[in-house]
């Protein structure tokens, strides 16, 4: 994608939905962090249906520490890898109950330091709750990045730092949002939707299609 279609792209991103938002349910930063633990390999649907219980029998660290592993388990057993996530989510509430007075730490060298979260999960919190420009990669915003060569790499983290080179300041904090929506709706994995693709026009790998071999 050449420097200047990234704008355009961007301003019919923004004028399609001008206030993208997380499909996942939360309703604190907490239950945030907690949602983004439980959707690793896992739908924001699925993770939302076993939210909806969990957060109302336990919506802060303290709570959900009182649980245990065995209350825990019960309420997201039809997450995938939910055993895993179990123990990383009960490490992370210890964590922040004992170094954090139960709340949820704003920077990222504090969020990656608790277990289960890394880069993407601390971009997430970073972004969503604290109104960061941070871009988490997941595997959408990587395939699109790639796909329209808005910020190719072979890597989560060199498509990030491509992203965060490229997209416009005033774009930053909803370009996540954007990018997701679009790899989840319409430049899907195995069939991208391109003839409905309101930016199609600037992306390279339209452009390559529509040249023919
Ligand atoms: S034109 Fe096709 S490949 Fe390009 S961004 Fe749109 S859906 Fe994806």
């Amino acid at each position: 994608m050449k420097s200047r279609d990234i704008e355009p792209f961007f301003a019919t991103l923004q004028q399609a939905n001008p206030q993208p938002r997380t499909e996942l349910a939360y309703t604190s930063v907490f239950e945030l962090l907690a949602a983004v633990l439980l959707s690793a390999q896992a739908t924001d649907a699925s993770v939302n249906k076993a939210t909806q219980a969990l957060f109302a029998v336990a919506p802060t660290p303290a709570r959900m520490l009182a649980l245990g592993a065995d209350g825990l388990t019960s309420c997201i057993r039809t997450v995938g890898l939910y055993r895993t996530k179990t123990a990383h989510l009960l490490s992370t509430c210890r964590m922040l109950v004992e170094q954090h007075g139960g709340r949820v730490p704003r920077t990222r060298a504090a969020l990656e330091a608790l277990p289960g979260v890394g880069r993407k999960t601390a971009n997430v919190v970073l972004n969503v709750a604290y109104g960061e420009p941070t871009i988490a990669v997941d595997t959408h915003i990587f395939r699109v990045s790639n796909r329209t060569g808005l910020a190719p790499g072979p890597t989560p983290l060199v498509v990030e730092e491509g992203l965060l080179q490229r997209v416009p300041a005033h774009y930053r904090v909803d370009a996540h949002h954007w990018l997701i929506l679009h790899g989840r709706y319409v430049c899907q994995a195995r069939r991208p939707l391109c003839e409905r693709c309101g930016v199609a026009r600037w992306c390279d790998t339209y452009a390559r299609a529509s040249k023919g071999p």
